[in-house]
């Protein structure tokens, strides 16, 4: 499979690169990959666990996956060096092309200099002209782009501009910037040159309607927002059981802290605003209740990709009894995320194989806000997973 990855530079693009060839040549196991569980064990006759890789970038544009992925290792030491310095030659020669940063908010500017396709003053059709044009040279049958870039603010909808096809493209036409963000570009170049489209990110991407109206038009399979991948993927699972049991949540605190660029990034209010959403709104959805919520997400910049959750709950059992549950959650966030892009990806390719389009609310597992789909509780994600699966076959 061709996997476009948008932030292309960043850990976990780099990350998922430096593991997918690593399994491609047989260096590492699959641990980690769920297309990987003996329930998916057909999956390999629709999308085998072969990659290439390319991307957008808006920094060290000069640079290549190798030098991406080397910086990422010489700050975190996440994996075996020897894994890297073995894939090193595939990836020495694999360059990002230059992307949009527009509407992406104050947090980027933490990167130093960036590079954007609207400093060279390019209108908003010569951007999009430019970035579908990047995707058209790269795509084959089995590409898919995924989102991994820096979370954006959140963006008000506009009737006008974001209902349908042909309002987004008047928009375009109408080179009305303030009404685009760098994530909605990049999908629609995605969905209008029939690639499926996967959102890592909480940011917009492909959720507007008239990015999913084209969609169907086109036949083409999209799934998002936000990986689940730490915190929230522990807190989905966990608060399960309080409802089977029949225990009451009555407050539930998540801190989380974290170093890094993604770290940098979402200690910018508009940015960490797109995060805490995400996070926040999954608890009222499993247990049909809001108990009183804290969620914190700050920046603490040794800790680098590890990325510490302590949370501390609060609930109520037999005869009114308040009791306690803590738990701290020690995650290397491009670990445990990398894959789960792998596994997006190749869900993407075998929904496309098998003739499926529009937004792939069975593929909910794998997000925080998984689009068109009100189940969060993982157990019951994980069965409409393969639930799904089996059908298709
Ligand atoms: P990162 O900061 O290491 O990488 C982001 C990369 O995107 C950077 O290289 C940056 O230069 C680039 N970028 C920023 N804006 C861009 C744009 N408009 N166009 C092209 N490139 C752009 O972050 P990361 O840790 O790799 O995370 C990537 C994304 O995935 C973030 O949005 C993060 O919130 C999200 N995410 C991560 C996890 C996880 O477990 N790691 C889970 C869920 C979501």
């Amino acid at each position: 499979m061709k996997l476009w990855l948008i932030g292309a530079y960043g850990i976990v693009s780099t990350t998922t690169a430096v593991g997918g060839i690593a399994i491609e040549k047989g260096l590492v196991d699959r641990t980690g990959l769920v297309s990987e569980l003996p329930q998916f064990n057909s999956i390999d006759d629709y999308v085998k666990l072969n990659f290439k890789f390319g991307g957008h970038e808006i920094r060290d544009l000069e640079g290549n996956f190798y030098s991406a992925a080397l910086m990422h290792w010489e700050k975190n030491k996440h994996y075996d060096f020897n894994i890297l310095n073995e894939v090193k030659n595939d990836l020495k020669n694999i360059k990002a092309r230059k992307g949009t940063a527009l509407m992406c908010g104050t947090g980027i500017e933490e990167f130093g200099e960036i590079k954007t396709l609207e400093d060279d003053e390019l209108s908003l059709r010569e951007i999009v002209d430019k970035i579908e044009d990047d995707m058209r040279r790269f795509k084959d049958n089995e590409t898919v782009v995924i989102n991994l870039a820096s979370t954006e603010p959140v963006h008000r909808f506009n009737k006008k501009y974001h209902e349908s096809v042909d309002g987004f493209e008047r928009m375009i036409d109408e080179d009305e910037k303030k009404y685009a963000s760098a994530s909605m570009l990049y999908a629609y170049a995605a969905i209008k040159n029939g690639i499926p489209y996967g959102n890592f990110t909480p940011s917009v991407g492909s959720s507007l309607p008239a990015l999913k109206k084209l969609a169907l038009e086109n036949k083409v399979p999209h799934v998002g927002n936000d990986g689940k991948t730490g915190e929230t993927l522990i807190k989905t699972t966990l608060a399960p059981m309080f409802l089977y049991r029949n225990l009451k949540i009555v407050g539930w605190m998540g801190y989380n802290i974290l170093g890094d660029f993604d770290g940098k990034v979402l200690s910018h209010k508009d940015n960490k605003e797109s995060k805490i959403i995400s996070k926040d709104s999954v608890l009222e959805k499993i247990l049909g209740y809001s108990p009183y919520s804290i969620t914190e997400i700050e920046y603490f910049p040794s800790l680098v990709d590890n990325k510490t959750a302590f949370d501390f709950l609060h609930f109520k059992g037999f005869l009114g009894t308040k009791m306690k549950f803590y738990f701290i959650w020690d995650g290397i966030d491009a670990i445990v995320a990398s894959p789960i892009v792998i596994d997006i990806a190749r869900f993407l390719l075998f929904a496309k194989k098998r003739g499926k389009y529009g937004v792939i609310k069975e593929m909910a597992f794998f997000f925080k806000s998984p689009m068109e789909n009100r189940v969060i509780n993982t157990h019951e994600q994980f069965y409409q997973l393969v639930s799904w699966f089996r059908e298709m076959l």
